[in-house]
């Protein structure tokens, strides 16, 4: 059954607990801490201006960074409370602590449609453990819960799921946030009835990270275009030689079955044709491991599927592009999870680009929808320049790979259900 949304939520007046995710990057600058990236601040605001709208008291709680449950000044949540004030164009109260005392002391000077920001939650071991004592003094101050972290939702955490069950246990509402909602539409209800042609592009580094979500979305896509270097896994499966190419031997047999259950399940699975490959020579540069950093020197095209000995696959070639993107035009519905190559290096990143642009196209001119999972593949079509043209981006890298893998995430399974006013009889 579906979730209770903000909408259906009677917040006037209410203290409002509302779970964000508020773990934005921080750089020191003259001895401050200083935002270099409020996306996900932004990204709250249509919920909590609803709520400020509905004369809710609102108490934020997030997390920043990994504190392991000590006072960690750096990952202080105090910055982001400016930050907040200026975007909502109101004060945001700043509470040093996430439970006790000082935290009612300033629930209880609130006023309706103030706003209040608590420290980090993960300041405390007990948050990560989802202590129900900790959970418990969460929800102290709290009459109604709302969640719209969706990138915290997969994990069972005391701010993300054990104050929900007990806020529902003393008859309180718990909502999903309009991102949150966004969310759960785009990767579920949209995918569960994707308009036809349905074509999925996945990429990034492994094979094992994605294979569940590989083997569900065979149930339901028309197309799986393959890329990035988790293709050399499948061209071994497929007796090519990938050379110095990052590969999973040991995954091979996995890869082998998808393929034969693609070939079962009549849906087209389309690996590179062709790829950019380059020399790996070890630097005297030391990564954070000691180990030394890798140069990759003298980039080509490769024409064939097989990689020579001495060189790794690091992109997708020219061929493969025109191959996807014509897959990628024909489509209705898109979903994208891992960039087509090492992106990150500009060298390798024109096979992300280049899909990233045959997205954007079958978006603008068919109307189709484009669904991008989350982490690098947000990061890669917001580096292409096109991140505005696609129809929805998760916010939840881990997140939305378990939602796609089918998984029931803790944050959203804690959520009160909507109570049925006869419309699904
Ligand atoms: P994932 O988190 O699994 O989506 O993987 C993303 C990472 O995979 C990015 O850092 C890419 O640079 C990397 N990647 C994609 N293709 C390749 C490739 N052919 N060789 C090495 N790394 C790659």
């Amino acid at each position: 059954m579906a979730k209770l949304t903000l909408k259906d939520l009677e917040a006037h007046g209410k203290q409002v607990f509302v779970r964000v995710d508020y773990n934005v990057p921080l750089e020191e600058k003259g001895g401050v801490m200083v935002i270099t990236d409020d996306t996900r601040i932004r990204a709250t605001l249509p919920t909590l201006e609803h709520l400020i709208k509905d004369g809710a008291k609102v108490i934020l709680a997030a997390h920043l960074g990994r504190p392991k449950g000590k006072r960690e000044p750096s990952m202080s949540l105090a910055p982001v409370s400016v930050r907040l004030g200026e975007l909502l164009g109101k004060k945001v109260g700043f509470v040093e602590d996430c439970v006790g005392e000082k935290v009612e002391k300033a629930v209880a000077a609130m006023k309706q449609g103030d706003v209040i920001l608590l420290e980090n939650v993960r300041y405390y071991a007990e948050e990560e453990a989802n202590d129900p004592v900790f959970a418990e003094k969460l929800a102290k101050v709290a009459e109604l819960y709302v969640n719209d972290a969706f990138g915290a939702a997969h994990r069972a955490h005391a701010s993300t799921e054990g104050i929900a069950k007990i806020v529902s246990s003393k008859g309180g509402q718990c909502a999903a946030g309009f991102l949150m909602e966004r969310e759960l539409k785009f990767l579920g209800e949209e995918l569960d009835n994707a308009a036809r042609p349905f074509v999925v592009i996945l990429g990034g580094a492994k094979v094992s990270d994605k294979i569940t979500v590989i083997d569900r979305l065979l149930e339901k896509a028309d197309t799986i275009l393959i890329g990035g270097a988790m293709a050399y896994t499948f061209r071994l499966a497929q007796g090519y030689k990938v050379g110095k190419s990052l590969v999973e031997p040991d995954k091979v047999d996995i890869a082998k079955e998808a393929l034969n259950k693609a070939a079962a399940k009549g849906v087209k699975f389309l690996l590179p044709v062709d790829d950019i490959v380059a020399t790996p020579v070890k630097s005297e540069k030391l990564d954070k491991k000691g180990k030394p950093v890798i140069e990759w020197q003298n980039p080509a095209e490769n024409p064939s599927m097989d990689c020579a000995d001495n060189v790794a696959g690091l992109d997708v070639g020219p061929k493969t592009i025109e191959l996807f993107s014509a897959e990628v035009a024909k489509a209705k519905t898109i979903l994208w999870n891992g960039p087509m190559g090492l992106f990150e290096d500009k060298r390798f990143a024109q096979g992300t680009f280049g899909v990233a642009k045959a997205v954007a196209e079958v978006t603008e001119k068919s109307g189709a929808k484009s669904i991008i999972g989350g982490g690098d593949s947000v990061k890669a079509i917001n580096q292409s320049g096109l991140g505005s043209k696609v129809t929805f981006m998760s916010t939840g890298g881990g997140a939305s790979l378990e939602f796609l893998e089918g998984k029931v995430l803790p944050g959203v399974a804690a959520l009160s259900e909507k109570t049925c006013r006869g419309c699904c009889k």
